[in-house]
C-alpha cells in the first residue's frame, strides 16, 4: 500500500512476540510497537484524532494555536500534525520530563513552557497552566486527559488492529495509563467484541492509580522517575469499568527491563515500556486463556540524557585494533 503523507503512516504498527525476555512463560507475550509511529509514540494516534475532531466541530480553525499539557509525546505528535496542517503549537510540560523531549519539541517549532512538578490541585500544575493559557490566548486546548476523541481513536484503531493481529482469543491486555486513553479505548473495544481478556493497568510504584483500580479511591502518591504514566488522581479518560486489575512496578525494575528490551529484543523503547512489560510478564506467568498483549508506548531517543539510559559505558577506541 502506498502512503502519500506522513499522517497516513500513523497506526498500523507491528505486533511482535517477546521471544527472549518472555522465554519459558506458559503463554506468548506480544508487544504492540507504538514506538514505531512517525513521531515516535502512541500519541501520534490521538494527536491526529483530536485535531480532526476539533476541525470537524469548528473548534479549531485555520492558523489557530493549539495548546496542550503534555509529558512530551502528545506534544511531538501534535507538532507533526501542526506542521502538516499549518497550526502553531504551545506545549506545557512539567519540569520532571526529560530535557531530550523539551529540546525535540523546540526543534520542531513548538513553544515550550515548563512548570514545576505540582499536584493537580495546585494552580501551577501543567494541566491548570495549559487551561489558563488557552483561555487567555483564545487558543484550542487539545485536552488529552478529558477529550473523548482520545479513547475513541484507540477503540477504533489500536483495539481492532490488535484483535486482527492476534487472530484469536486474547488472555490479557496490559498497558500503563497517562491519560488512560490507550487502556480505556482498547478495553472498550475488547469488551464490545465479547473478549474475556483481562485488562490490566501497569502502574509505577508511587502512582495512586493502582489503589484506585482496586478500591475506587486514589492511593497515596510519591515521586517516581518513569515518565508519561501514573498519576495522583484518575484522569477523566481512564474508565475504571474496563479495568480488571493493576500491577505496581518499581523504577528500578522498569528501567532494568527497558535495557533488556534494548539489548535482548532490539526494541529501542522508553521507560514506560519497561513498566508495562514487567507487568505483562507477571500476568503471563499466571497462565491466562491466551496470549498477553502489551503496549510499548514510545521510543528511547527521548531519554538519551537520563541516568538510567547510561548503563552502557561509552566504548573506548581500541588503538591496538587500528
Ligand atoms: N508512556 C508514555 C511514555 C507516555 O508519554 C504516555 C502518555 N502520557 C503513556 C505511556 C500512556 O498513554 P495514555 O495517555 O494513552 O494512557
Amino acid at each position: 500500500m502506498s502512503r502519500t503523507t506522513l499522517l497516513e503512516c500513523i497506526g498500523g504498527t507491528p505486533l511482535v512476540a517477546l521471544t527472549r525476555v518472555a522465554r519459558g512463560l506458559p503463554v506468548p507475550v506480544l508487544a504492540k510497537c507504538e514506538h514505531l509511529n512517525p513521531a515516535g509514540s502512541v500519541k501520534d494516534r490521538i494527536a491526529l484524532a483530536i485535531v480532526e475532531d476539533a476541525e470537524a466541530r469548528g473548534a479549531l480553525t485555520a492558523g489557530q494555536t493549539i495548546i496542550e499539557a503534555t509529558a512530551g509525546n502528545t506534544g511531538l505528535g501534535l507538532a507533526l500534525v501542526a506542521a502538516q496542517r499549518g497550526y502553531r503549537l504551545v506545549c506545557v510540560m512539567p519540569e520532571k520530563m526529560s530535557p531530550d523531549k523539551r529540546r525535540a519539541l523546540a526543534a520542531v517549532g513548538a513553544e515550550v513552557v515548563i512548570t514545576p512538578n505540582a499536584p493537580l490541585d495546585d494552580p501551577g500544575n501543567f494541566q491548570n497552566v495549559a487551561r489558563r493559557m488557552a483561555a487567555e490566548r483564545g487558543a484550542f486546548l487539545a485536552d488529552q486527559f478529558a477529550n473523548p476523541a482520545n479513547p475513541l481513536v484507540h477503540e477504533r484503531t489500536t483495539g481492532p488492529e490488535i484483535m486482527a493481529q492476534v487472530g484469536g482469543p486474547i488472555g490479557a491486555f496490559v498497558a500503563g495509563a497517562g491519560t488512560g486513553g490507550t487502556l480505556t479505548g482498547v478495553g472498550r473495544c475488547l469488551r464490545a467484541h465479547g473478549s474475556h481478556a483481562q485488562v490490566v493497568l501497569a502502574d509505577p510504584v508511587g502512582s495512586g492509580l493502582a489503589h484506585w483500580v482496586a478500591t475506587g479511591e486514589p492511593g497515596p502518591d510519591a515521586p517516581y522517575l518513569v515518565e508519561g504514566i501514573g498519576s495522583s488522581r484518575a484522569p477523566a479518560n481512564l474508565d475504571r469499568r474496563v479495568l480488571d486489575a493493576a500491577e505496581c512496578v518499581s523504577d528500578a525494575d522498569s528501567f532494568a527491563m527497558t535495557r533488556r528490551l534494548w539489548a535482548e529484543e532490539g526494541l529501542t523503547v522508553g521507560g514506560s515500556s519497561g513498566t508495562a512489560v514487567v507487568a505483562a510478564l507477571r500476568v503471563a506467568a499466571r497462565a491466562p486463556d491466551g496470549p498477553v498483549v502489551v503496549v510499548l508506548p514510545d521510543a528511547w531517543d527521548r531519554y538519551a540524557s537520563r541516568d538510567w539510559a547510561q548503563a552502557v559505558p561509552d566504548a573506548p577506541i581500541d588503538r591496538r585494533a587500528v
